[in-house]
């Protein structure tokens, strides 16, 4: 079964035949001819030749099963010769290691073009190369670069930054990394700009500043909120959500005390952010909300019983502002009884205020 559907594959394949002239010029395109710009400076220490411990660690990075390059030695062979001639190999290598020296020869590389399906045959882009080295220059790669790498490692390693040449590490990673660094900065710059004209505050005002004053929780830890939230979304959504909340606000807590340069005059006024953006009601805790106090709290039931009385009619968000244009009558009314519920909170809450002033 597998075989025929290998060999329905293949046999499907238009036959790959482009003359030598035409091979010449795709690989010179595909394998750009760069100036050799490294020039060896003698080694400013005595170079520690490789131990026989370093060449049986490369052998066995070697992959079996591989195409061999143009000398035709298979990897195989490499393997049996590093484990039965071990000192001949490492003589060569210490050879070159200690004259610096990387065999041109083994910078050559066997170069199969592999059609792309669907593509014309006569761009360069439609072939992909397949370039085949000499196993035994991968055996001194190899040697070399655990070298670099146990310098580096010992050396503090590389820069978090560093993607390329690196195990776990990908392009698409440092893609990730960037796009989120912008995205970060854009959200930032956005609620900066939002909270400006929220607390109508002038343009120099932190963003520190802003999101205390207007008990806005900073963008970067609400994202985390949400995705904390999206990542428990099997859970109680209710008691998620809480966890979460209270989780960004320690994170903003913990960050607006060791904010130690900007908004320092907000920070003595404001050192808890929870005191000041309790977002419970005094009275009944619920969520403090514009529809709450006005048409649910049970604190300002009298104010809308007496406003239901005179206007006849129960009001809702829904009902509010055709209620109110109705009539003269009822525009005064349904007015005042905000004005006197608003005016009447905002003294109610500057007492307790006061109160746990007194009380602390
Ligand atoms: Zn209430």
């Amino acid at each position: 079964m597998a075989y025929k559907i290998v060999a329905k594959k293949l046999n499907s394949l238009t036959p790959y035949e482009i003359d030598d002239d035409r091979k010449k010029q795709i690989v010179s395109e595909l394998f750009l001819q760069v100036e050799d710009r490294w020039e060896t400076e003698p080694a400013e220490k005595d170079i520690e030749l490789f131990t026989l411990k370093e060449l049986e660690a490369a052998a066995a990075n070697i992959k079996c099963g591989k195409a061999p390059g143009p000398d035709q030695i298979p990897p195989e062979a490499v393997k049996i010769m590093a484990e039965c001639l071990p000192n001949w190999i490492l003589a060569v290598m210490n050879n070159l290691l200690e004259k610096q020296e990387f065999p041109n020869k083994w910078k050559e590389a066997r170069v199969v073009l592999i059609p792309k399906s669907g593509k014309l045959q006569s761009s360069v882009n439609s072939s992909r190369p397949l370039c085949m080295l000499n196993v035994l220059s991968k055996l001194l790669e190899i040697l070399i670069k655990n070298r670099l790498q146990e310098e580096l490692g010992g050396k503090g390693g590389l820069h978090p930054n560093q993607y390329s040449y690196q195990k776990g590490k990908s392009t698409i990673q440092a893609i990730e990394g960037v796009i989120e660094t912008v995205r970060d900065y854009k959200c930032k710059w956005t609620q900066r700009k939002m909270l400006l004209r929220v607390a109508s505050a002038y343009k120099t005002v932190s963003a520190v500043a802003l999101q205390i004053i207007t008990g806005t929780i900073p963008i970067d830890v609400l994202v985390k909120e949400r995705a904390y939230a999206h990542y428990h979304r099997q859970e109680e959504t209710r008691e998620v959500k809480e966890r979460a909340r209270d989780n960004s606000l320690i994170a903003w807590q913990q960050r607006w005390e060791s904010e130690t340069v900007k908004a320092q005059w907000t920070k003595r006024l404001i050192p808890i952010i929870t005191q000041w953006i309790n977002d419970e009601c005094m009275y009944c805790g619920e969520e403090d909300t514009a529809e709450h106090t006005i048409f649910k709290c049970s604190r300002w039931r009298e104010n809308r019983d007496s406003a239901y009385h005179e206007l006849g009619r129960e009001l809702t968000p829904e009902t509010l502002v055709m209620t109110m244009i109705t009539s003269d009558t009822a525009w005064k009314t349904t007015f005042n009884m905000i004005k006197t519920i608003m005016s009447a909170k905002e003294k109610e809450e500057m007492a307790r205020q006061e109160r746990e002033r007194r009380e602390n």
